[in-house]
């Protein structure tokens, strides 16, 4: 399933004039050894049922995907001065490429999987994993992410498809991956590490110099892939999960604290609490600090406030 010979995405920029716009943090990537490499990490192949591409930009990146023989794409572009080159990259994919234009945090999962010819009509024919994919948008990266893990944790829109384990390989600024893959005790540990490892399995996975992207941004890029972990509570997986997110809220808004002074502070701010509090705080170590405490940990704490309806918390 190779593509036909195409101009150089380098001749394609330089055709449509397409400079680098900052407010849409465009730097590129214009060396095939290095896209292949990072769709090579995703091992997505011919019996993919989707991809998802997130920013393709001038379609580099989107080849790549294309010459590992996925063969349904969906490449979701803001910048609408990709995407007649973008939509001459689909024609010359054998129908393997759909290409929208779109803003990726706003456009609906329905879009994208009616492009994709997948819903409950058209169930998918494969049990391998669904892959999203991107150079992300530096700016929007993070609420990106936030986004699909409410999805994840919800089953919704293209994270409901069936049984069907969507891995997520994306791109972010080293420090933003540093932050996601931090393990308990550790510098980088923070609230979205915990958030992101109470769903997934997180791995950087490449390191990427900030020398090989056009322009060249200030710092260096890290592509991190999230893997599904079976969920950390059956039922209501969604509630639980925004519980967590209010508790680490919470928490590591008071970092320098002690666990057991933030547990106190949060018996006399919410006296209905008490019971959970006290439940929680068995096997905790009071005189730790919210980085100390594991994923597991924070979890469990979720599940029990969640079982006795404490889901806000102050701020
Ligand atoms: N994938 C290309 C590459 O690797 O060279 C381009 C990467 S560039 C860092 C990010 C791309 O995301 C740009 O093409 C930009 O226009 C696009 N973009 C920015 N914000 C977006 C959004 N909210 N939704 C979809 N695409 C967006």
């Amino acid at each position: 399933m190779s593509l036909p010979r195409l101009p150089a995405v380098r001749d394609i920029i330089k055709l449509y004039g397409l400079s680098a716009r900052s407010q849409l943090s465009q730097n590129f990537i214009l060396d095939k050894n290095i896209t292949d490499k990072i769709v090579r990490t995703t091992a997505m192949n011919a019996k993919t049922p989707l991809v998802l591409e997130v920013g393709p930009g001038p379609g580099l990146l989107t080849r790549s995907i294309l010459d590992a023989d996925a063969r349904n794409v969906v490449a979701v572009e803001k910048d609408d001065r990709f995407i007649s080159a973008l939509k001459q990259l689909a024609e010359s994919s054998g129908d393997r490429l759909k290409v929208l234009q779109g803003n990726m945090l706003t456009i609906p999962d329905e879009e994208i999987l009616s492009a994709a010819k997948l819903g409950p009509a058209n169930p998918m024919d494969s049990t391998d994993p669904i892959h999203i994919i991107g150079n992300l948008p530096f700016n929007v990266a993070s609420p990106l992410l936030i986004q699909w893990l409410h999805k994840l944790a919800g089953r919704q829109g293209l994270f409901g498809l069936g049984d069907a384990s969507v891995w997520m390989t994306l791109m972010f600024q080293k420090e933003v991956g540093q932050r996601l893959s931090a393990e308990v005790s550790t510098q980088h540990r923070g609230r979205l590490a915990v958030m992101t490892q109470s769903l997934c399995q997180v791995k950087t996975v490449y390191t990427v110099p900030s020398t090989v992207f056009v322009p060249q941004p200030k710092v260096d890029a890290s592509v991190v892939q999230l893997v599904p972990k079976p969920a950390f509570h059956i039922g209501d997986t969604a509630g639980v999960y925004l519980t967590l997110e209010n508790i680490l809220r919470y928490f590591f808004t008071k970092r320098r604290k002690t666990v057991g002074h933030i547990l106190n502070r949060l018996s006399k701010e919410m006296p209905r609490a008490k019971e959970a509090i006290a439940e929680a705080e068995v096997g905790l170590d009071k005189k730790a600090r919210p980085e100390d405490i594991s994923t597991d940990q924070f979890c469990q704490m979720a599940m029990i406030f969640h079982r006795q309806n404490i889901v806000d918390l102050p701020l």
